[in-house]
């Protein structure tokens, strides 16, 4: 299935918690939440299933949108976690977190990664020195992402980095904001990881 491309306050009132899919809206009082905490469509309000496999397949799905990352891409991400060293939720969850789309918005060069998957799409950014304009590029420790000299100066990317200044980053991302740049310290531990998932459902759901 490809990428969801229908309205996103959707998908946070299916998993009835904000994903921060929309960026600044989804710190005001625009927040679908506030006016519908209920479920999309026509038994969004009704009794809500709980079987064990409902709660898999919610974890999934509530990941794969807090990424926005399509069903194939995941199902790759849970095979390549399988095959590395470790807990293969653990190496799930760095693999999603070391995407080039999700670095830019962890570190406040977009307001959302849909945003951030936009401007890596469009060539704002250069990995180690080369344009990349691949969202789902995978950084490894040590690589450092830029913002390319030419976009430095667009009013529009002044605005993104100037309202998004204050937003927390990750303590595994050195950024220079003068630069404009991240290095990329180490690829995080799960306890650096700030994600609403229980990433062990996922292994669960594909482990049938
Ligand atoms: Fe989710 Fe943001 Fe929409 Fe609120 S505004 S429902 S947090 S995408």
């Amino acid at each position: 299935m490809a990428r969801y491309t229908g309205a996103v306050c959707r998908l946070c009132r299916r998993e009835g918690e904000k994903l921060f899919l929309k960026g600044d809206r989804c710190y005001s009082e625009k927040c679908s939440l506030n006016h519908r905490a209920y479920g999309p469509g026509q038994h969004g309000q009704g009794r809500k299933k709980s079987s064990e496999y409902g709660l898999q397949l919610r974890a999934k799905q509530k990941a794969r949108s807090f990424y926005g990352v399509s069903e194939k891409q995941f199902h790759h991400y849970f095979e390549v976690a399988e095959r590395k060293n470790g807990v293969t939720g653990d190496n799930l969850l760095r693999i999603l977190e070391s995407r080039l789309d999700n670095v830019v918005y962890r570190t406040g060069f977009a307001s959302s990664r849909a945003e951030a998957r936009q401007l890596v799409g469009h060539g704002h950014f250069e990995v180690n020195g080369h344009r990349v304009d691949i969202a789902s590029y995978l950084l490894r420790a040590g690589d450092e992402v830029t913002l390319c000299e030419k976009s430095k100066g667009l009013e529009k990317m002044k605005t993104i980095i100037e309202a998004n200044a204050s937003r927390p980053v990750p303590a595994w991302c050195d950024v220079d904001r003068d630069k404009c740049s991240v290095k990329i310290v180490n690829l995080p531990e799960r306890e650096q990881i700030e994600v609403p998932v229980e990433e062990q459902l996922i292994v669960e759901f594909y482990s049938k």
